[in-house]
């Protein structure tokens, strides 16, 4: 007997106690060897002229026979003497296992799911068979050679038969057992049948460019017998039928104008487990230093785990058309985890690892090449197709905001103009753009409020304050949202109506357009604004004066009301928000980065109970053209220090509850308003 080499012996021990449970990887490993060798003598035929191939199809076979416990792999392809059966069966040549032996010398919990997750090819057989024998014979030569092993200590090689060039691999599979506590155990006998074996191609193999075989056992009716009577019940027999399994032309291989959309939903929900048509499907083909095909899917709707910690993002990878992993996690970015799709590509290599993957330059590029693609795809179909987009959105919109959230803004070149709002003035969803487009000139920010619910939004009186100026005001109602804009801080709005500072510029620009010039544009960097957070510099000269006036002839008021109200407010203040009878008595704003809602936000997070959880800064901000002002002011005139405390904090939690938050003494606040009555 020959000795396996020490790496091949490691990587064996290794297989053969694989408690990893994707053992099934190993037919995919030896149906592409079977494809590679059927390639190599395809190729050599086409290069080759004294290599003539009979009539004979290049084919792989896959067969069992339960009783013996054999699964055999067959191919008639180029084959192997036995120097190369040596040489090839007895070392570990290949790139994926040179790697896996450094990693394996480190830690051999890691090493058991690398052999599950990429494959080491052929001594994958070992994880589920307990001897295997490979009889070959190479093309153009008249003998055959055995190869066997049991995976142990070695092997033997020795002559032996073959009818025609080509290989077997034949393996005696491994008893299914109950493990120690008694229950079911490895299943192998599910590779001892047809549905087992045709699932396993499907999945794996199913777009291997040669036919892979099977024999399949179908139902015929019988002939009716000449003598059946009247009450003949026509019998039906077995039998049993060579047939393809795999479907051989990948369909992202093909040119999108030659499929039909049918066809591409079709092939989306099956692959991908969906009732639902895709809402878009994006297929592309790229050439040059690096050739691949990409065929991608937005689902019509989100998976029901997609929010959840076990939702794993991820394009299955395939190289020359063999599955390599199902979800390739590096070929995605977080906010585009909704995708699902097929990359293809002849310049990745099988046995490719994780740790290689991710510093791979190649996949990198693909990767980058793929987020574009999506993106501009969106872009369009926001552009082309708003009602299906706003349904998008509604499912993935989430996903892209806190993708700017996370990447504390960096992300938001790529992703800002994908997001849409609900917009106070217009009533329905827009984007930035559209928002900054149908901004009246003398805006410099863009406004928005945030909230749990689009109706208490628009009716505050920190919004229809702003909305009566002739601003819109968008409405942010996901948890996320104010995050989002905090970290984006600005967005800048492309090609707008430029704005002239001084009025003799301007003359001079709008004498050029009525010559017939284009009308000049330019970027603007808009302030992102929440209504009810720092000075929002929207009142007029008039307003910021009698605001000044308010505040200095009622300094006493205010640092009473201060008192009163402890530290729940920095300072209580003359409001430039309210500046009409007929708007509300108080508000409260914040200063600072943390708004009102944010601070709610973060108190209902898994951290909220927590002592030292940031506070917003408040502002009581007091409307001084209304009536409740003026009877303040009367009772800070007469003294009465009672009435001006009991005042401060009605408004105070009154003005609170207007923002969807509970006084923190009901009970107080409840008998304040009756004692008043
Ligand atoms: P890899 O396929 O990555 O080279 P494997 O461990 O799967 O690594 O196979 C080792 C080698 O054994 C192959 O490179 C090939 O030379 C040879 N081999 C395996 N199976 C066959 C086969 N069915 N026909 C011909 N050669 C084979
Ligand atoms: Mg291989």
């Amino acid at each position: 007997m020959r000795q396996f080499k020490t790496e091949s012996k490691k990587l064996l021990d290794l297989m053969i106690n694989s408690i990893y449970t994707n053992k099934e990887i190993f037919l995919r490993e030896l149906i592409s060897n079977a494809s590679d060798a059927v390639d190599k003598l395809n190729f050599k035929s086409l290069s080759d002229e004294s290599v003539k191939l009979g009539d004979e199809d290049l084919a792989i076979r896959v067969s069992f026979d339960r009783d013996a416990r054999t699964l055999t792999i067959s191919d008639n392809g180029i084959g192997m003497t036995a120097d190369e059966l040596e040489k090839n069966l007895g070392t570990i040549a290949h790139s994926g296992s040179q790697e896996f032996k450094t990693e394996n010398a480190e830690s051999q919990g890691d090493a058991v799911d690398i052999i599950g997750q990429f494959g080491v090819g052929f001594y994958s057989a070992f994880m589920v068979a307990k001897h295997v024998r490979v009889v070959s014979r190479a093309y153009g030569s008249d003998e055959a050679n055995v190869w066997e092993s049991d995976g142990l200590e070695g092997y033997t090689i020795e002559p032996g038969e073959r009818a025609e060039h080509g290989t077997d691999v034949i393996l005696t599979l491994r008893d299914s057992e109950a493990d120690a506590n008694g229950e079911a155990g490895d299943d192998y006998d599910r590779f001892l049948s047809e549905w087992g074996l045709q699932d396993l191609i499907k999945r794996y193999s199913n777009y291997v460019r040669y036919p892979i075989q099977m024999l399949v056992t179908k139902s015929r009716q019988k002939p009716k017998p000449e003598d059946a009577g009247e009450d003949y019940k026509p019998e039906y027999e077995d039998y049993q039928e060579l047939e393809t399994i795999n479907s051989m032309t990948p369909i992202w291989k093909k040119r999108s104008s030659d499929v039909e959309q049918s066809d591409y939903n079709e092939f989306y929900k099956a692959t991908f487990h969906d009732f639902e048509d895709p809402a878009r499907t994006i297929s592309f083909h790229a050439e040059g230093t690096l050739e691949y095909d990409a065929l991608l899917f937005v689902p019509g709707r989100a998976p029901f785990d997609l929010y959840s910690k076990d939702y794993e993002k991820g394009l299955a990878l395939y190289s020359s058309n063999v599955l390599i992993m199902e979800k390739c996690a590096d070929l995605l970015p977080d906010y585009y985890n909704f995708v699902r799709g097929v990359i293809d590509s002849a310049d990745v290599s099988l046995n490719i690892s994780r740790e290689t993957l991710q510093h791979d330059r190649q996949l990198r590029a693909i990767a980058r090449r793929v987020e574009k693609k999506i993106t501009s795809e969106l872009a369009d179909m926001r552009d082309n197709d708003r009602e299906t987009y706003e349904k998008f959105f509604e499912n993935f919109g989430r996903g892209l905001k806190y993708g700017i959230y996370s990447s504390y803004g960096m992300k938001a070149d790529e992703l800002a103009d994908l997001l849409l709002f609900w917009s106070a003035k217009e009533k329905k969803m827009v984007t930035l753009a559209e928002y900054a487009k149908a901004m009246p000139s003398d805006q410099k920010a863009i406004y928005y409020a945030a909230g749990d619910d689009r109706e208490r939004l628009s009716k505050m009186p920190v919004v229809t304050g702003v909305l009566s100026r002739g601003y819109d005001v968008l409405l942010l109602t996901a948890d996320v949202d104010e995050f989002t804009f905090q970290s984006m801080r600005e967005y800048v709005a492309r090609d707008l109506p430029k704005v002239y500072e001084d009025d003799a510029a301007r003359e001079v620009a709008e004498k050029a357009v009525a010559d017939g010039a284009e009308p000049e544009l330019e970027d603007r960097h808009l302030e992102l604004k929440n209504v009810a957070s720092g000075d929002l510099d929207l009142a007029t000269e008039d307003e910021k004066k009698d605001a000044e006036e308010a505040t200095k002839e009622n300094e006493g008021l205010f640092d009473a009301m201060k008192e009163a109200l402890g530290d729940k407010v920095e300072k209580v203040a003359v409001s430039a928000r309210l500046v009409s009878a007929d708007e509300s008595p108080a508000c409260i704003t914040t200063e600072g980065m943390l708004s009102l809602e944010m601070e709610k936000v973060l108190q209902r997070g898994p951290e909220g109970d927590m002592e030292g959880m940031p506070k917003s800064q408040r502002v009581l901000e007091l409307n001084a053209k209304h009536p409740v002002f003026a009877k303040l002011v009367a009772a800070q005139k007469d003294g009465d220090d009672e009435k001006v405390k009991r005042y401060a904090g009605l408004l105070y939690d009154q003005a609170l509850l207007v923002e969807g938050i509970l006084p923190e003494d009901p009970v107080a606040f409840a008998a304040s308003v009756c004692s008043l009555m």
